[in-house]
């Protein structure tokens, strides 16, 4: 049985010929995502193209900003020439990455001090370096976002039943009903004050399950400007679709 049919498609938006990569399936709604290979449509197969396209120009000015921005920024970020001398993100800055050929063999490690990142390998083939740099990643966010996040919840006066990191595409963090806090590995990727923005959220959701007033306030409260400071988060959602 075949599950779904994609095909390429080209339509055009605003100033951009824009191709798109629609995928028919057996869904309800519509999805527009942009990713690293440019911007694909999940439609129902009941779906005429012309409403599939009028909500593409819906969301045209978001489209053709996000592109740029992906251009010219998030996939260098997350897929940098990984060789000595690259710069690598981490808490929103581009470091450049040295590598240590350790004589201590089969050392692999990352540290990042003022000079940037240092990673010792036995070499500094691209692969073993992307693996190393990627591991590292993780363990920091697990030590700094940790911390980060129960120091939110301790002054917003909660405890949270559980804190995972995730790895999932298109979110930077989730809360539900049990209390348990999921947090995108990548929240070590942006500036701290930024990953803090969304850990409050999250934790702020541990008071409030919603995005109501009151759980605006709430965030407000915890942490200020973190609603106003959304659309500089925007600015990075690139990073998810990694
Ligand atoms: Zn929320």
């Amino acid at each position: 049985m075949m599950v779904s049919t994609a095909s390429v498609r080209t339509v055009a938006l605003q100033d951009t010929l824009l191709s798109y990569q629609l995928i028919r399936a057996a869904r309800r709604s519509l999805s527009v995502r942009i990713e690293a290979d440019g911007v694909v449509v999940r439609a129902p197969r009941w779906l005429a193209v012309h409403e599939i396209e009028a909500a593409l120009h819906e969301r045209a000015a978001w489209i053709v900003r996000t592109m740029a921005w992906w251009r010219h920024h998030a996939r260098p970020l997350v897929r940098p020439a990984w060789q000595p001398g690259a710069e690598v993100l981490y808490r929103g800055a581009m470091l450049p990455l040295s590598v240590r050929h350790g004589n201590r063999n089969g050392v692999r490690d990352a540290r990042v001090d003022l000079l940037g990142i240092q990673v010792t390998a036995p070499s500094a083939e691209p692969d073993a370096l992307e693996r190393i740099v990627r591991q590292w990643w993780r363990r920091e966010a697990e030590d700094v976002l940790m911390p980060r996040t129960l120091a939110l919840a301790a002054r917003a006066g909660r405890i949270p039943a559980a804190v995972r990191l995730s790895r999932a595409r298109g979110q930077w963090g989730s809360c539900n009903a049990r209390g348990e806090l999921l947090l995108n590995w990548r929240l070590i990727l942006l500036p701290p004050e930024l990953a803090d923005d969304v850990i409050a959220h999250e934790v702020a959701h541990l008071c409030e399950l919603n995005h109501s007033p009151r759980f605006w306030a709430a965030l407000e409260t915890l942490r200020p400007g973190a609603r106003q400071r959304r659309q500089a988060l925007a600015e990075w959602a690139g990073l998810l679709r990694e």
